[in-house]
């Protein structure tokens, strides 16, 4: 495959853009390959900038549950786009798409529209915080919730892809106030719960990880969260940016039947815009200016376009049987890369919750970030650079999960799958 224009692309991006991209994640450092250049996406597939075509499962890193340019998306942005682009003022579209989260979560009465998963991870942990009048927040080793200050220790994605502890720039009493704890593991959280409950303002977790790869809360994890935060006046937030929408309509808070005080969501929400979202109870969320106290704002925020592209994208997932179709998709995408590697006698584990998961290159059970970490990175960049030139354009990095989308087709499945059979017979380990 010819890559010229993108490498052409690169290197003009190199001398204006730090590092030529406008997110890590992107660089495809880890898998050792310049950046490819898109030019266009339609339904499950893009385009690069020198015309191949692959299929793609990174989808926007999760906004494009429904694959690229779905023609509802499309045509809610047209149809607001004669409206205008941006008030700066209330609109009806951003009441109804509030009353649709508010239908869909079971936990949020109220919700605050941002622009970015960050802003609303952001938001949530400085209102938890006036709440409570504390400063401590407890965070999971390998959970990823956008580049927020408090939040950027020992975090997943591309932190954890470029292997860097946090970063600089982040004044040392900030990060004083964060506590990472391992995933999925309750022990160490009922210690420090117990010798500074009193002193924690929330809990934030990735209900289903993404961000070191796919990692499911195991049996009683969520729970166990919830009892813990319950007791000592902590509140509990869930971070569903990815989750919220991916794993069910009303995101794994309905899946595990656990229910947190807060709720940030992303991605999905957005139909491909940016969007971000905080909710919880009414008594929490009116807390917020200008109801109450704790200050939040964004010129931007409830964009008419992007809440247009969200609605459009919820009501098409509100559709009988969506996500049974997508699950079982999923499944024959799992259960088939298994087989492959399984004849192949290649060790691998895959961790699927609905149509996100990861092929973890280990034989062992990944449970959380260490157990992640047993992955072999550079036979993962092995099957990657294979796929790619096999026309499959999977996430650039081991730490991050592979989205299906409800437009990949049955034979997008089994050409992934026949492709896979072919990488992994040429993988050298
Ligand atoms: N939380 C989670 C769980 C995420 O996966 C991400 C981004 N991948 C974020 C927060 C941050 O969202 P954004 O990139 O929109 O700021």
């Amino acid at each position: 495959m010819a890559h010229e224009k993108s490498k052409r692309l690169f290197s003009a991006a190199l001398q204006v853009i730090p590092g030529g991209v406008n997110s890590p994640a992107r660089a495809c450092k880890a898998v050792g390959i310049d950046p490819l250049f898109i030019h266009r996406g339609e339904g499950s597939t893009v385009f690069d900038a020198d015309g191949n075509r692959y299929t793609d499962y990174v989808c926007s890193w999760g906004p494009l549950i429904l694959g690229h340019r779905h023609p509802a998306v499309v045509e809610a942005i047209e149809a607001t786009l004669k409206r205008g682009t941006t008030f700066g003022a209330p609109t009806d579209l951003e009441v109804t798409l509030a009353e649709m989260v508010v239908d869909a979560v079971p936990s949020v009465e109220m919700v605050r529209m941002v622009n970015s998963g960050t802003e609303a991870t952001m938001s949530a942990i400085r209102l938890a915080r006036a709440v409570t009048g504390r400063d401590m927040v407890i965070k999971f080793d390998g959970c990823y919730h956008g580049h927020v200050d408090t939040l950027l220790v020992a975090a997943g994605s591309g932190v954890a892809t470029l292997g860097i502890p946090g970063s600089p720039g982040i004044p040392r009493a900030v990060v004083g106030n964060t506590i990472s704890l391992p995933y999925n593991d309750l022990n160490p959280v009922a210690d420090v719960m117990g010798r500074k409950g009193g002193e924690v303002a929330c809990i934030i977790v990735e209900p289903v990880a993404g961000n070191m790869g796919v990692v499911p809360p195991e049996p009683g994890f969520l729970q166990g969260l919830r009892d813990l935060a319950t007791r000592d006046g902590s509140l509990l937030v869930f971070d569903e940016v990815i989750t919220g929408f991916r794993v069910a309509y009303g995101g794994a808070q309905t899946v595990y039947g656990v229910l947190p005080d807060l709720t940030c969501l992303g991605k999905i929400l957005g139909g491909g815009l940016p969007v971000g979202a905080y909710g919880g109870r009414r008594s929490v969320m009116e807390k917020m200016a200008p109801e109450g106290p704790v200050y939040q704002a964004g010129t931007l925020s409830g964009n008419p376009l992007a809440v247009a592209a969200g609605m459009a994208t919820l009501k098409a997932l509100a559709g009988k049987g969506f996500y049974d179709a997508l699950e079982e998709k999923a499944q024959y995408l799992s259960g088939g890369l298994e087989k492959v590697f399984g004849y192949a006698g290649h060790p691998i584990t895959v961790n699927r919750v609905g149509s996100m998961m990861t092929v973890f290159f280990t034989a062992q059970s990944v449970r959380d970030f260490e157990t992640a970490k047993t992955s072999n990175l550079d036979a993962f960049a092995q099957f990657f650079r294979q796929m790619l030139e096999r026309g499959v354009y999977l996430p650039s990095s081991q730490f991050e999960a592979l989205f299906v989308s409800a437009a990949h087709s049955q034979e997008d499945l089994d050409a992934t799958i026949q492709a896979a059979r072919e990488a992994v017979e040429i993988l050298q380990t």
